[in-house]
């Protein structure tokens, strides 16, 4: 079976891609559309400290669950390691990366 989307224009936010769960006290839960942004990952063997750097997608997106938005973020491949963090803690992130990536630019 395939479910269709069935956004709601009372209830869904504007980026609701009108896929729903129901939590368990029959709340829905929004979700965005997940972009996919291609990265490099360090990762740390623990062998001898071997060092690999690996190809993965991060996946970016909005949930809006009992009237609070979040913002996941995590390898496509591996939801364990993925981040929920508040809008506002993501905002925080945005302007933190942003500054760490102005001033790496600014380094000889
Ligand atoms: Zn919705």
């Amino acid at each position: 079976m395939t479910r269709s989307p069935q956004r709601s224009r009372e209830l869904c936010p504007e980026w609701c891609n009108g896929y729903h769960e129901l939590s368990d006290d029959l709340r829905l839960t929004h979700r965005s559309n997940p972009t996919a942004i291609p990265a490099i990952e360090r990762r740390d063997s623990g062998e001898e400290c071997r060092v690999t750097a690996v190809t993965v997608d991060l996946i970016v997106g909005l949930e809006q669950a009992q009237g609070e938005v979040w913002v996941w973020i995590g390898p496509e491949d591996d939801a364990a390691r993925s981040l929920a963090i508040s809008f506002e803690s993501a905002g925080r992130l945005n302007r933190a990366l942003s500054d760490a990536l102005a001033s790496g630019l600014a380094m000889p």
